[in-house]
């Protein structure tokens, strides 16, 4: 095995955006404080009850607006014909204020991948980006504004981050997609989101109360949530290893993708900040258990980027790791080409030594699976469309690898 020094590590500045972050700064608390209105899906049980007979309306009331939220995907008042018309307009104002507005939407693959970038109440730009497969639609969402990780291949991480998204900021990602969907307004005709990534802007596992409650309302039946399978719901982290924990004792299996990047510390610190904090072995054990107590085979992923992380011998070290820790058959590893963009020190790495490495992840029987990119005339998701718009149209490090990497994880790791 022959080891390489490190290369040049350093963030490479995107024109015309600030740096927020020093190299390898960690930004855990969020910039802005402000909470959106409250909102229905906000609200517990007796919260509901009590603004309802504040408007001097009965209590089952909250029981019919779920059907419209959750079954129906609906908050327009014109449409919940079962509730009194004197009585909608108050009851829409009230429960389901506008917390999010589409900006843009950019489409690619004939209609099938529909990008979307959300202004929020304060002005700050998420996105989500909905694909559509033969049989199937995944969706990526946003779980913060911005992102605080600081991975210095990454746009978002450059943005710092600025605040974390409500419980229904969450929702309403997929709630709009379904609508949409249910509409007949996504290529391919009706139909409703399968699979969901949080792997938008944002680190989820950062904004850990929110993405859990969202987690249990997307998997509770409707009406109460949208009824969607734990194992179709895919949280993926930067490896915040309490937090997986954390995950783990909570009662919904969801699917757990790691992006890891580097097998050793010594790269990975410096590829993904967070690693200063739970090193390599602290996250993979941390997924290991996860594997364990849920059941569920753990998504590892892998950003190949040329000459930084490609090396034969890392694919190898990967699997050696990742099968030190209780064998081959607890993981599914991910390698995404990095999207090549000229001028830009962060590239993809060549098929060659793609290839090099996923034999020698293989040879040690860890199943591993190269996608295709999906979208690439779209911005690729994660903070590339915000900061396109608000920056004019100035970086593309990474878009596709992204897209790909949701797709990767989104496929069930069924392949090998
Ligand atoms: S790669 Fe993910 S975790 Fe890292 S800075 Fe970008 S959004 Fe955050």
């Amino acid at each position: 095995m022959t080891r390489t020094p490190l290369p040049d590590l350093s963030r490479e500045v995107v024109p015309g955006q600030p740096v927020m972050l020093a190299q390898g700064e960690l930004q855990m608390r969020p910039r802005r404080r402000g909470k959106p209105p409250q909102h229905f899906v906000d609200m517990s049980a007796d919260e509901r009850k009590e603004a309802l007979k504040e408007l001097g309306m009965p209590a089952f009331r909250a029981k019919q607006l779920a059907r419209h939220y959750y079954s129906h995907y609906t908050v327009d008042p014109e449409a919940m014909t079962d509730l009194p018309a004197a009585e909608r307009e108050n009851l829409a104002n009230r429960f389901f204020p506008q917390l999010v507005t589409p900006v843009k939407t950019q489409l690619a693959d004939g209609g099938k991948t529909v990008k979307t970038l959300w202004r929020l109440f304060d002005g700050a730009s998420v996105e989500s980006v909905l694909m559509r497969y033969p049989g199937r639609v995944t969706l990526c969402i946003s779980s913060q504004a911005g992102c605080g990780m600081n991975c210095p291949f990454c746009a978002t991480g450059q943005m710092g981050l600025k605040r974390n998204m409500s419980v229904a900021e969450i929702m309403e990602q997929v709630r709009i997609a379904n609508l949409m969907l249910a509409n007949g307004e996504v290529a391919g005709g009706p139909g409703r989101v399968n699979n969901i990534v949080f792997m938008g802007m944002g680190e989820p596992l950062a904004n850990y109360r929110a993405v859990a409650s969202a987690c249990k309302l997307l998997n509770a039946p409707q009406p109460d949530g949208f009824g969607m399978s734990a194992r179709h719901i895919t949280v993926s982290t930067v490896g915040l290893a309490p937090a997986i924990r954390k995950l783990m004792e909570e009662d919904i299996p969801v699917t757990l993708a790691v992006s890891l990047h580097a097998p050793d510390d010594e790269l990975r610190n410096e590829l993904v900040p967070i690693n200063t904090r739970f090193r390599v072995d602290e996250v993979v054990t941390a997924a290991h258990d996860y594997f364990l107590k849920t059941g569920r085979r753990v998504s590892i992923e892998y950003a190949l980027i040329r000459d930084i992380n490609d090396h034969a011998w890392r694919g190898d070290l990967l699997g050696q790791v990742l099968v030190a820790k209780g064998g081959a058959h607890w993981v599914h590893v991910n390698p995404i080409p990095l999207n090549p963009v000229p001028g830009s020190k962060w590239t993809a790495s060549d098929p060659e030594v793609e290839q090099a490495f996923v034999e020698a992840v293989r040879a040690h029987g860890v199943s591993t699976t190269i996608r295709d990119t999906r979208g690439s005339d779209i911005d690729g998701a994660c903070g590339q469309l915000a900061a396109t718009i608000e920056e004019d149209d100035n970086h593309r490090q990474d878009r596709d690898a992204r897209v790909a990497r949701v797709e990767a994880i989104a496929g069930d790791g069924k392949d090998s």
